[in-house]
């Protein structure tokens, strides 16, 4: 027999070993208990809060200055205020469809969403100017107040839900200028056979005293004055107008901007869309909605006058303000029409009594306040 030699290290040699295997065990044991619920955690979130990519067209060439800006701003809220739930890409006039198709697109489901604004949609609801800004009606501050705490959101909702559409107000440019022109203005002699660019019910008060409204979007106006297609156009106000360039082919820069006196963009939705998605995001899309509509009128009461500034002191432009018993016919003119208008389309006149109860309302108390103080400041 013989004895077979065993070094003496052997034994602890195999404790050990057993001692790290046993102690590998414990740590994949314990790793795994605490990954795995996490990854679990992270499976149910996923399968809870699915991340919604949508689509949002606009009426605006992208990025915009202003109201191309708002679009991409309410895209950036929404995506953080949703912790990237909520995605929205933004598309420019021309990308998806044209400026004139974002209503049908979104009607239709094609995409999500539109930003633009509701006048443009005049042609399918008559009604829908008031929504945007009408001539002689009620300025940014005051169509607000309307909007939102008179009612006024819940009849631009009522008119729009036949066309399968939820609006937002989103963006607001105030008192808009009066326009560009090649000639003087000194009656309404010189108003005969002008023809302006001017869109919404602005565009009808024209055409019936004696211009010819005409419709050419946004891109095309520069090189429509400049070769005489038209002999006046109306754009938004000094920070945007200047961008276009137009004190390059016009020298007079006519005010007040008479007929939009606080024009109002809108964000649209897709019923079936909007229904579809959990309550908390309907909840960011109407406070991200509420912030870039107050955030645009902040940018243009901030621009505006350095645009103003600019075009005077260093392009030479001549500011006139359009004569008295031109804005009194114009306004004149105005007012008839929406009488007229009411006793043709049941919805203007419904939408149209309200509004003009709450304009009537706001200034008795704006012509105290308001208007006396920028009378005596
Ligand atoms: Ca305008």
């Amino acid at each position: 027999m013989t004895t077979q030699f065993k070094p003496w290290w052997m034994p602890l040699a195999i404790v050990a070993l057993l001692l790290t295997s046993v102690l590998l065990f414990a740590l994949l044991v314990l790793k795994s208990a605490i990954t795995q619920p996490t990854q679990t955690r992270e499976l149910q979130s996923q399968q809870n809060n699915p991340v919604y990519r949508w689509k949002m067209v606009t009426t605006w060439p992208k990025n915009f200055p202003g109201l191309g800006l708002a679009p991409e701003n309410f895209a950036k809220a929404v995506q953080k205020m949703s912790r990237g739930q909520l995605v929205i890409q933004v598309h420019g006039a021309n990308e998806i469809v044209p400026a004139m198709g974002v209503f049908d697109a979104v009607s239709s489901g094609s995409v999500q969403m539109g930003h633009g604004a509701a006048y443009y949609w005049k042609g399918k609801i008559p009604a829908a100017p008031f929504f945007t800004s009408v001539p002689f009606g009620m300025n940014a501050q005051e169509l607000n107040g309307w909007l939102h705490y008179g009612g006024g959101l819940a009849l631009w909702r009522e008119i729009y839900a036949p066309f399968n559409l939820l609006p937002f107000a989103a963006g607001n440019t105030g008192v808009q200028m009066g326009g560009w022109f090649n000639r003087e203005i000194n009656s309404m002699a010189d108003i005969q056979g002008l023809k302006m660019r001017i869109p919404g019910l602005g565009g009808e008060v024209f055409t019936r005293a004696g211009g010819e409204a005409i419709t050419i979007p946004g891109g095309e106006l520069f090189t429509s004055l400049q070769s005489g297609v038209i002999d006046a156009t109306e754009w938004v106000g000094p920070y945007n107008d200047l961008a276009f360039g137009f004190h390059q082919v016009a020298k007079y820069y006519y005010y007040p901007g008479w007929h939009e006196p606080g024009t109002t963009l809108e964000i649209i939705v897709n019923q079936e869309a909007y229904t579809a998605l959990p309550e908390h995001l309907q909840s960011v899309i109407s406070v991200a909605a509420r912030m870039v509509n107050q955030d645009m009128l902040d940018e243009y009461t901030s621009r505006n006058n350095r645009a103003l500034r600019e075009l005077i002191d260093q392009h030479g432009t001549e500011l006139r303000k359009f004569p008295d018993d031109v804005l009194a016919a114009f306004r004149r003119i105005s007012f008839d029409m929406y009488d007229e208008m009411a006793a043709e389309d049941e919805m203007f006149n419904k939408v149209y009594r309200s509004y003009k109860q709450y304009l009537d309302s706001v200034r008795s108390y704006h012509d105290i306040s308001e208007e006396t103080y920028y009378l005596s400041r």
